[in-house]
């Protein structure tokens, strides 16, 4: 698995920004795209990325992986989705799997937004996938789990090996109030990747503030979409995840935060 894009919308560094964050990750050459992630198959020689970053073009370039089999799409933000448009001309056939159900927010479930957004991608096979229910995408079982990340519909995802019981979980964009049943799916991966945008402390600079506090008091959500850096190892201490990779990390951490573990910076490996 490798880790393509660990930032959040705007990345690390910022376009226009000279914060320390930024200037530091200029320093050191460490980069934090938009959100993306590629998980290889070596037993079927297939290849599976979880959304379609924007980043997409120098992600590829910058590790040299081969092309995806197939893609998966967890909800319709820019930083997840509009990536899809670099299929064009580069894929002689892409089945995208995503949600089928129909978010009251925009009348349309993840899949057909897909459809409808790219639908000059004639290469493009969308697959509208029911949630809970695992679906068998390049010998993995991959099974869709709705999260919390309002307005919008969203999706954890659980990949795991049939033949190795080797699991990946991905928290997706969301706050921390991942419902109990998709706990149930993500719980007990050997690596989880988590949502952790900001720092707790940064709550109070946020318009509403934080959500979803610890029994001291830390928020474990900031504003309504995603979790803190605390939320999010708290989930990862609730799912019993043996590792935990902090991803869609903004470059609002203080820059002797910003690098320290267990945040991800892209181009992580890993092998479970
Ligand atoms: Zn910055
Ligand atoms: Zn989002
Ligand atoms: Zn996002």
């Amino acid at each position: 698995m490798t880790l393509l894009g660990t930032g959040d919308t705007t990345g690390t560094p910022t376009v226009g920004c000279d914060c320390d964050t930024c200037e530091r990750a200029r320093d050191r050459d460490l980069e934090r795209t938009r959100f993306s992630v590629y998980v290889a198959n070596e037993r079927t020689d297939e290849s599976l990325l979880i959304d379609f970053s924007p980043d997409f073009r120098s992600q590829f370039l910058r590790e040299d992986v081969l092309l995806p089999d197939a893609g998966i799409v967890t909800h319709v933000h820019f930083d997840h989705l509009d990536g899809l448009g670099n299929a064009f001309r580069v894929f002689d056939a892409l089945p995208v799997y995503a949600a089928n159900e129909t978010d009251p927010e925009t009348g349309r479930s993840v899949a057909e937004t897909v459809r409808e957004d790219y639908h000059y991608l004639e290469t493009l096979d969308v697959r509208p996938t029911t949630p809970f229910e695992p679906a068998r995408i390049c010998g993995f079982d991959v099974t869709l789990v709705p999260v919390d990340h309002p307005p919008l519909l969203c999706y954890g995802l659980a990949i795991e090996d049939p033949e190795t019981g080797a699991k990946l979980s991905v928290s997706g964009d969301t706050s921390y109030a991942v419902p109990e049943r998709s706990r149930d799916v993500l719980a007990d991966p050997d690596l989880l990747l988590a949502d952790a945008i900001v720092p707790a402390h940064l709550c109070e600079y946020h318009p509403i503030g934080g959500r979803h506090e610890d029994e001291d008091g830390v928020p474990r959500t900031f504003g309504t979409k995603h979790m803190t850096r605390e939320g999010a190892l708290a989930l990862a201490e609730n799912l019993e995840a043996d590792r935990t990779r902090l991803v869609h990390v903004a470059h609002y951490y203080p820059a002797d935060e910003a690098f320290e573990e267990p945040l991800a910076v892209d181009g992580e490996e890993y092998v479970l």
